[in-house]
């Protein structure tokens, strides 16, 4: 980078390193050659589907929160609208809490590695400091560790389902940190894969608790990853705080009619029988995986996702890489050496990945 633009450039910045999303890490990759890849590396479904857009209006501004969109999601969720926000993908709804809440060089987030990259992402990106709590070797929270940041941090982010370990934690944890941090901490819990998983959504605790907020994404079990629509669920007030901050028109109108129909009856029906059919892929999956080599499945499966240790995780890499078969690496994550993830694929995909993962083993 030129010198005038690194002295230009804010610190804090200068010293960022981008989200390794999966997609850039195999995107240059993808295109210098014509094989065609398996993606298996990001938790996307499988499955894509046809919708219908009307551009009659396309000459206007969208509304920044569409009624029927927000009408339709709030009642999926067994909410009203004033508790449901609709942002650019869950991943807004994290920007926006932190934009919201945390003050640059002098807040702190509360994050429970392993676990999903962008919340820490997101606090850096806006100097806002990163404060970490372990989870369990069992992967459930450390609810006494947590406990020595009440007062430290403003907000505290828990995922579950958690990315990457699949497990979901438990109501009671989820109400002792709620309790913890009363009048002190927004709590946070992404529910990016509640629909693997649905008891176990807290959404039921927003009656309660006016420091709960909840995520959700059209992403996973929606699958519609390239929509970019997620939604943030809360108490009436801190939506309204949430809108203080959001962009103007953060929602374009295509995206609005598409995510509408996904929320419609049928698009419900269509997003549970996928649901059930990954579910069912993934035991199975699970299941054989631990059959295979030294292959030892890690966490739980409550996602789309499945995640394993190998001691031989950088050569198996290589070899699904080299068979245009692409999973993901966990292995950087704190105890997650030498793990591994997959999201599950279609039926097809599913089997001629265990068939590669035998084939190198034998
Ligand atoms: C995929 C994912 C998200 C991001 O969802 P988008 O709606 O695509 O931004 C958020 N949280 C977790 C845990 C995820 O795995």
């Amino acid at each position: 980078m030129s010198k005038w633009l690194e002295n230009l450039t804010v610190d804090h910045v200068n010293q960022l390193t981008p989200y390794e999303s999966a997609r850039r890490l195999f995107s240059a990759a993808d295109s210098s050659d014509d094989v065609k890849r398996v993606w298996m590396n990001a938790n996307e479904s499988p499955f894509s589907k046809d919708y219908e857009i009307n551009s009659e209006f396309y000459n206007r501004y969208p509304d920044c929160q569409p009624d029927e969109l927000i009408s339709a999601y709030a009642e999926y969720a067994g909410l009203v609208k004033p508790q449901t926000l609709v942002t650019r993908g869950a991943d807004e709804g994290i920007e926006l809490v932190i934009r919201a809440f945390c003050e640059a060089e002098k807040d702190s987030v509360l994050i429970c590695p392993p676990t999903y990259g962008m919340y820490a992402i997101s606090a850096q990106t806006f100097n806002v400091g990163v404060e970490k709590s372990l989870l369990n070797a069992d992967f459930s929270l450390n609810l006494e560790d947590i406990k020595r940041y009440v007062g430290k941090v403003k907000v505290v982010f828990i995922c579950s389902p958690n990315n990457p370990t699949g497990t979901s934690v438990k109501r009671a944890d989820i109400i002792e940190v709620l309790e913890a941090f009363k009048d002190q901490a927004i709590v946070v819990v992404d529910e990016a894969y509640i629909e693997f998983d649905q008891e176990s959504t807290q959404t039921a605790l927003l009656d309660t608790y006016d420091n709960l907020v909840v995520l959700r994404t059209l992403s996973k079990a929606f699958a519609l990853a390239g929509l970019r629509c997620g939604f943030t669920l809360s108490s009436a007030q801190i939506i309204q705080t949430l809108l203080k901050v959001i962009a103007p028109y953060p929602i374009a109108a295509p995206v609005a009619q598409i995510a509408t129909q996904a929320l419609s009856p049928i698009g419900l029906q269509y997003m549970q029988s996928q649901v059930n059919t990954l579910n069912e892929y993934l035991s199975e999956m699970a299941a054989q995986l631990n059959t295979i080599g030294d292959i030892e499945v890690v966490g739980a499966t409550y996602g789309n996702f499945v995640l394993f240790r190998t001691q031989q995780k950088q050569a198996l890499m290589d070899y699904l890489v080299a068979n245009s078969m692409l999973i993901r690496d966990q292995s950087k994550q704190v105890m997650l050496e030498n793990c591994l993830r997959i999201s599950i694929g279609d039926e097809q995909q599913n089997q001629q990945l265990i068939e590669l993962i035998r084939a190198f083993y034998a």
